[in-house]
């Protein structure tokens, strides 16, 4: 067994998270990310569903590791917008770089603003894949369910988090510590449920 899984990203934070979440599954795992191996071709996210973009970038990530490898794609969807932002969440006001998510979050709330709070409710989803060498996959799905606020509040987080409050808190995410978010949050219970089977390609390597 190598205890070695390879997640598709840069994001040290999704690293970190994802070893805490298969520490207890896979004593001692290592996770490497894209900065950690040779680099390769990385495709373009084109397919119009997370399930489909995880699945883009897990499978590229097994051809080019051979190790088993986690993948993510993730957005906020809006009940109100037919499910928008949904793939599109990271560009979703044109902006790119540092300020695109202050940007897609005044863009929101404008979109929003004469939608009452009755109709205000939204959901981050998230979509994990497994790739397996040998050509096994495994995908689970993570939702929170809450609403969009009416202003930004707090300065934890990323993204949309400053404008979703999810069911049962007055607090936006933002305002959550990381540890409060994770148990709650899509990608958390997308890992979780993934990390089984994660933990079972790594006792078979
Ligand atoms: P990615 O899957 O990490 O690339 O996320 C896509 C986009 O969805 C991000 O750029 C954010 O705009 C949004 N998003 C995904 N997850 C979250 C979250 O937990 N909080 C806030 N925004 C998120």
């Amino acid at each position: 067994m190598t205890g070695q899984v390879f997640l598709a990203s840069r994001n040290a934070a999704k690293l970190v998270e994802l070893r805490r979440i298969l520490e207890p599954y896979v004593p001692g795992v290592e996770v490497l990310g894209l900065d950690d191996v040779e680099p390769y071709d990385e495709p373009a996210e084109t397919e119009p569903t997370f399930e489909g973009n995880a699945l883009i970038k897990g499978r590229a990530g097994v051809a080019a590791t051979g190790l088993p490898s986690v993948a993510d794609d993730s957005g906020i969807c809006i009940d109100e917008l037919n499910g928008m932002p949904g793939v599109l969440s990271a560009r979703w006001s044109g902006v790119r770089g540092e300020s695109a998510a202050q940007a897609n979050n005044r863009l929101l709330l404008a979109q929003l603003e004469s939608v009452p709070d009755e109709r205000r409710h939204a959901e981050f989803r998230c979509a994990v894949v497994c790739c397996i060498p040998g050509g096994e996959e495994y995908l689970e799905i993570g939702v929170m369910r809450g609403r969009v606020l009416r202003a930004a509040r707090g300065g934890g987080g990323f993204g949309y988090d400053p404008i979703f409050a999810a069911d049962g808190y007055d607090a936006s995410t933002a305002e959550l510590t990381p540890g409060e978010k994770d148990a709650i949050s899509h990608r958390g219970k997308a890992l979780r449920s993934i990390a089984p089977a994660v933990a079972e390609a790594l006792a078979a390597t």
